[in-house]
């Protein structure tokens, strides 16, 4: 007898996920089967239950997950960093399966632009193997995905959100140049903003400035290195210009990020930026989000601007080895603040569209 496996299965946008049994795939050459331990639900999961950005349905959505590996398809041996793969081990991996042949893996380093590209989370979840998706018990791995054993001290719900905010993270920090001693400003304190800033002290940032409108958020930030805190709700744009440029000599900050996804915050983090700075685009990833801005001011102040959309392997183990390296620095543990089962997704997504929640974990 086939055996089945359950999935919070979304059939229409706005409406409660429906749950429905599949019968688990045969696992395939290079493939891996993995029971879901821990799946976090990312602002882009409730973006796609509300029908702001486009989405297949029937669908699994989920995509910062852990597990362990149920069976390793023939020729699995091994993770991507080359350390030996067995049932029961836990594992994380890349959001993305590319192909690694077509024009964008191949030639141009984007792989997450691959033309073949499969995303866990965001395909159709009709056809078999059906489980793509973190809201249910299993995720099916398919070979153009990169696999990462999770270390023994890293907690389940530390790992999830590594998966596509940490990642992203590493990817736009990456994107500006970063550099020692340099001044930087984080736009948006949630958990992109909180990882951004750990990140910036690890990489030894002078200053780490980061504006939110929610206080307690901006306290826990600081937890995370932040060195300054702005809370900008009753501020107008030139008072947070000049606040930003009193830190930093009257100069701007070398680098900005935005991940709160307000699109009116790119014009300000431009202003924001020394001559020279270099300015990265993470939060608005949904259509429409419009801005203005006098590209004069680009020219004349030499000013570069980076849009950053998932990331590559590598910065997906970069992530891993942060929260190993930094996890008794920064609270990653308390990144994850409600937790519900399987059964309660419906709550646990209104919960995470309240924005009471940094991170809601789906623990099975
Ligand atoms: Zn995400
Ligand atoms: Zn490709």
């Amino acid at each position: 007898m086939t055996k089945m496996g359950r999935a919070a299965v979304m059939t229409a946008q706005k409406k409660d996920l429906e749950f429905i049994e599949y019968p688990l795939p045969e696992v395939e050459k290079g493939c891996i089967l993995v029971k879901i331990t821990c799946c976090t639900i990312c602002g882009s999961d409730v973006h796609s239950w509300l029908g702001h950005r486009p989405a297949p349905v029937p669908i699994i959505l989920g995509h910062e997950i852990v597990g362990k590996i149920v069976e390793l398809g023939r020729g699995v041996t091994h993770d991507s960093a080359d350390r030996s793969l067995r049932v029961g081990d836990r594992v994380t991996w890349t959001i993305m399966d590319n192909c690694g042949k077509c024009y964008y893996c191949r030639d141009k380093g984007l792989p997450m632009k691959c033309q073949n590209l499969k995303k866990y989370g965001h395909d159709s979840c009709e056809t078999p193997p059906h489980f793509k998706g973190g809201f249910a018990e299993y995720c099916y791995i398919t070979p153009g995905t990169c696999v990462f054993k999770v270390p023994d001290s890293l907690t389940d719900e530390e790992v999830a959100p590594a998966n596509c905010a940490l990642g992203t993270v590493i990817a736009a920090w990456e994107a500006a140049e970063v550099k020692p001693f340099e001044n930087v400003l984080i736009q948006g304190a949630g958990a992109l903003g909180f990882y951004a800033s750990a990140l910036a002290s690890h990489y030894g940032c002078r200053k780490i400035i980061v504006t939110d409108i929610l206080d307690h958020r901006l306290d826990f930030i600081k937890r995370f290195g932040a060195t300054d805190t702005i809370n900008v709700r009753n501020m107008k744009d030139d008072e947070i210009v000049d606040a930003i440029k009193s830190l930093t000599d009257d100069h701007g900050v070398d680098c900005a990020m935005e991940v709160a996804g307000v699109p009116g915050l790119i014009p300000l983090g431009l202003k924001c930026l020394r001559i020279g700075g270099r300015f990265v685009e993470v939060g608005c990833a949904f259509p429409g989000a419009d801005f203005t801005y006098d590209a004069c001011d680009i020219i004349f102040r030499r000013l570069t601007i980076r849009g950053i959309h998932n990331y590559d392997a590598r910065h997906l183990k970069a992530g891993l080895d942060l929260l190993e390296m930094r996890q008794k620095d920064f609270p990653f543990r308390e990144i994850v603040t409600h937790r519900i089962s399987l059964d309660d997704i419906n709550k646990g997504l209104r919960i995470a569209e309240s924005g009471e929640a940094v991170r809601v974990a789906v623990i099975m």
